[in-house]
């Protein structure tokens, strides 16, 4: 069955392509029949590879905000049969959330709006004179909100940052260390579990940024042996606006309220003297986003084992693909930390000799609609390490100040891969051109 609905907002077909069939996977998401418009006037089906950016939405996603619509009403504020209704999911999709980030007992669940909210949220509640170990090379959310952050190097590979972390913590004492499961620059998984076994040692704390991990194998405070961990709804095929810290609650409750508000009171006096209420609920001021967590539990309440399992064989299928067509064009560097052979997820950033990422990431849009990121991506110390390592010889022409990175999951299919590859062959090959619109400051 080939698709055959156009959005809406897309011009209309004049000559269909029949895009090839995309192989079953298990968890179905939406926009797989997306056409776009290409440059010499065809409809191409949208291949998305820049699915770490943000994720498609799940089929399941969707059907559970569908189902959810007519009855919507206020959270964990009103009498009425529909208000209960509304409270009772919120409330369930805070359990399901916290089963599958593998809360123990006496973990808590905040719904934020995204990582970088959860990230601020406990970088808030993290106590005065408390020390923060990151490393240079996190995404931005896990490096700027620390307000005591000590910055380590960037390790040439995972030993050596279980090392960096081990000296830092002998020499700076308990702290809690602030560390990204899998790389959003490269995909590389970082060695999450043995820096949390070190820093338990040290009577330390560890909070996984698990912003990509999550969309790409399960996350388990209990098997991580972390403290907190911290994802997004909307890089977890969920749609945007939801966000969750996990993790112990004890920080949480002493700290000050990080929204000041409705809902995190216990009783305001009439010179607005406030007893803040314990629980999720001291950071959740405002009404909550229902929406948004009860999608986002639909999601994680799919992604089961067994279709962990089917994802991961996807995926694997197309990244050994993606490396075996990217091997083969001249003039592609891809950007590593711990090199090439070192386990990752479904991310590939890279240059091409003779011609800037934002021209790269143009072309693949507008002549072959494919959708890529091109920039430092919110990781600038990383990415420009990354690109001061890329040998000169492989860019004759200029060094290169920003990347394109290419990122799969639930939606990619086979042909969205060979076209990619095809394309970079064909783009490569006739460098030249410059473009005016860059994202690379981002
Ligand atoms: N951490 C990592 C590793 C990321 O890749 C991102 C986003 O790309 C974030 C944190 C921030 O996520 P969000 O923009 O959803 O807050």
């Amino acid at each position: 069955m080939y698709p055959t609905s156009v959005h809406p907002l897309l011009p209309q077909p004049t000559d269909l392509d029949p895009p090839a069939p995309t192989p079953a996977h298990p968890l179905a998401v939406l926009g797989g029949d997306v056409r776009v418009r290409v440059t010499d006037g065809r409809l191409l089906p949208y291949a998305n590879l820049d699915v770490a950016a943000t994720a498609p939405c799940a089929a399941v996603a969707a059907e559970a905000v569908a189902r959810l619509l007519p009855t919507y009403a206020s959270v964990h504020r009103g009498a009425g049969a529909l208000s209960r209704h509304c409270t009772r999911a919120y409330e369930q999709a805070r359990a399901t959330v916290a089963r599958y980030v593998g809360c123990r007992a006496g973990d808590q669940v905040v719904f934020t709006r995204n990582s970088t909210d959860a990230l601020n949220l406990l970088a808030h509640a993290v106590p005065r004179g408390a020390d923060v170990l990151t490393f240079v090379g996190e995404h931005h959310a896990n490096l700027l909100p620390w307000r005591r952050a000590i910055r380590l190097p960037l390790p040439g590979t995972p030993d050596d940052a279980v090392a960096a972390v081990d000296r830092a913590l002998r020499r700076h004492g308990p702290a809690l260390v602030a560390v990204t499961a899998t790389s959003n620059v490269t995909g590389e998984v970082w060695p999450v579990a043995e820096i949390a076994r070190v820093a338990r040692r040290y009577g330390a704390r560890v909070v996984v940024d698990a912003a990509q991990l999550a969309a790409h194998g399960p996350v388990s405070l209990a098997a991580l042996g972390a403290d907190y961990v911290v994802l997004s709804g909307h890089k977890l095929y969920a749609p945007f606006g939801a966000g969750v810290l996990a993790g112990r609650a004890d920080w949480l409750d002493d700290a000050e309220p990080y929204l000041r508000g409705g809902g995190a009171t216990r009783h305001v006096d009439a010179d607005a003297t406030v007893q803040w209420t314990g629980g999720p609920a001291r950071h959740e001021a405002g009404t909550p986003n229902l929406v948004g967590a009860v999608a986002l539990a639909a999601v994680c309440a799919a992604l089961t084992e067994t279709c962990w399992a089917g994802l991961a064989r996807h995926e694997q299928r197309l990244l050994d693909r993606l490396d075996a067509g990217l091997a083969g064009v001249a003039g592609v560097q891809r950007l590593a930390l711990f090199g090439p052979g070192h386990p990752r997820t479904g991310i590939v950033s890279f240059v091409v000799a003779g011609l800037e990422s934002a021209e790269v990431a143009r072309r693949l849009a507008d002549d072959h609609g494919i959708g890529v990121r091109d920039g430092l991506f919110c990781a600038h110390p990383l990415t420009r390490h990354l690109l001061a390592a890329v040998p000169a010889a492989a860019t004759p022409a200029a060094p290169p100040t920003t990347a394109v990175r290419v990122s799969i999951g639930a939606g990619t299919t086979v042909e969205h891969v060979d076209r990619l590859v095809a394309a970079l062959a064909q783009i490569a090959a006739r460098p030249g051109g410059r473009c005016t619109q860059s994202f690379g400051a981002r």
